[in-house]
């Protein structure tokens, strides 16, 4: 490439100071953020907040300074399957994140609220600020992986989230029931159309296994995530079972003591995810 004279009308090179729209923006000055995940799903309910409570515990594990983001703000269920009851605090100049028990730092629209319970009844564009805000106005320090739990589908909350938030990278949550194709189309796509590469397709519910003879039953019908992930050049996929003791975890608080190893071959392509900066 020639040296940049800032120039673009003389320039043919599509590098990123060409995007003048970009709306890109900065975190809190006191946050230093290495990689920041999206965890999307094309609709709600398939168990994207598990997914992204699954990846941070795994990680946390492995000794990585871990944020949750739940920019879900009209269905956020992260603090309730860590058990974390505190609400944030403010400093002068931000946000202070609740810290969950092996270290996670989470910030939730239910650490705001005066009772959990509370709905968020407000239009589309004061939820996404509240999404944004978490992110501009939140002191997150040091941290080695962010995950965000995207709010549920392809509306304006997760394109803004899309649009102002540097990702590294998305990871898409569907569920063998689903009208997959359609659904997880839509969301690799939107990924796409922002340029965020797709590390991974979990497919959750993906298959029970009886605790009696210990044979795989596919409950939702056949997977077709590695057909997915074929047809959409996604990196990696992995399966997620139906499992009561993941219900049991999730309402008892307790998500630390799941068994996260569905979720490593998803981890795995995040630890391998651009830096941001680089
Ligand atoms: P979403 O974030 O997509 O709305 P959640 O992660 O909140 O979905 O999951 C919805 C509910 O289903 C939660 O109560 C969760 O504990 C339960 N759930 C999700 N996946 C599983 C699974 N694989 N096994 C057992 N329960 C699950």
């Amino acid at each position: 490439m020639p040296d940049c004279t800032h120039d673009c009308s003389t320039c043919a090179s599509a590098c990123g100071s060409r995007e003048k729209t970009s709306l890109i923006k900065p975190p809190h000055a006191r946050s230093k953020i290495s990689r920041v995940i999206a965890v999307a799903s094309g609709k709600g309910g398939v168990g994207k907040s598990l997914v992204t409570a699954l990846l941070a515990v795994r990680a946390r594990a492995m000794g990585q300074r871990v944020a949750i983001l739940d920019a879900d703000i009209t269905g956020p269920s992260s603090m309730k399957a860590f058990g974390v009851k505190e609400r944030a605090t403010g400093a002068e100049d931000g946000i202070l994140p609740v810290e969950t028990r092996s270290g996670i730092k989470m910030i939730s629209m239910n650490a705001l609220l005066e009772h959990e319970d509370d709905p968020v009844i407000w239009r589309g564009s004061l939820i996404a600020g509240a999404a944004l805000q978490f992110w501009t106005d939140v002191i997150w320090g040091d941290v080695d992986i962010m995950f965000i739990d995207m709010p549920p589908g392809t509306g304006d909350v997760p394109l803004s989230v899309f649009q102002s938030i540097p990702l590294s990278g998305a990871v898409v949550v569907t569920t063998p029931q689903d009208l997959v194709e359609m659904i997880v189309k839509k969301a690799v796509n939107m990924a796409n159309m922002m340029n965020v590469p797709v590390l991974g397709i979990a497919e959750n519910m993906s298959y029970f296994t009886c605790p009696d003879c210990g044979k795989r039953h596919e409950l939702f019908g056949p997977s077709r995530v590695e057909e997915l992930k074929r047809a959409y050049h996604v990196r990696t996929s992995a399966r997620i079972p139906v499992d009561p003791a993941l219900t049991q975890l999730v309402n008892e608080g307790r998500i630390e003591e799941a068994d996260t190893d569905p979720v490593a071959p998803i981890l795995a392509e995040v630890l391998r995810s651009r830096l941001l900066g680089r």
